[in-house]
């Protein structure tokens, strides 16, 4: 039978992270915008009454 020690030192597993990124958005209903809830900034934005659509920031990922 196969041991865990067989397959060679252990790998640090990633902790679960949702790959569904949609469950951070809402949309806008004034602009209809994807609002980032995780961003207080573009919430806040979106709260007011009468607002533009965000330009969308430029993400980096390494
Ligand atoms: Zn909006």
């Amino acid at each position: 039978m196969t041991k865990p020690s067989d397959l060679g030192p252990p790998i640090k597993g990633k902790p679960h992270e949702p790959s569904d990124e949609d469950d951070h958005f809402y949309k806008c209903k004034i602009c209809g915008q994807p609002v980032d809830m995780r961003d207080l900034r573009q919430v806040m934005w979106h709260e007011q009454p009468r607002h533009e659509r965000l330009r969308p920031e430029v993400v980096t990922r390494s």
